[in-house]
């Protein structure tokens, strides 16, 4: 696991520099991935989240650093997962790595 070394609030997405790699993270696309128990059921992995109620224009308002493993966002639509959805850096390299929805910049 790899710790980001810039995180900032951009326009298009969460810019976060994870081993000398910077990757946009479009906002409504990671607050779909949240890992929360709100929004994935524990025991069985089965997504909670009604997409349709996440707006299109939702954004990061701040964030706060966990530990040193991950971070809490605070949406813009002061959403339920603010206090519950915690982003490891492990999940937010695995996503950077794997998924074509966040851009290398
Ligand atoms: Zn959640």
């Amino acid at each position: 696991m790899n710790i980001p070394t810039i995180i900032q609030l951009e326009d298009d997405g969460l810019l976060l520099e994870i081993n000398n790699n910077k990757y946009i993270f479009p906002y409504k696309y990671l607050r779909l991935q949240c890992p929360c128990a709100n929004c994935i059921e524990e025991m069985t992995g089965r997504k909670l989240l009604n997409v349709n109620s996440i707006p299109d224009d939702i954004f990061i308002v701040d964030y706060v650093t966990i530990g040193n493993y991950a971070y809490q966002f605070l949406w813009s639509n002061a959403d339920l997962c603010s206090t519950t959805g915690i982003f490891t850096y492990e999940l937010l390299e695995i996503l950077a790595k794997n998924d074509k929805a966040v851009k290398k910049v």
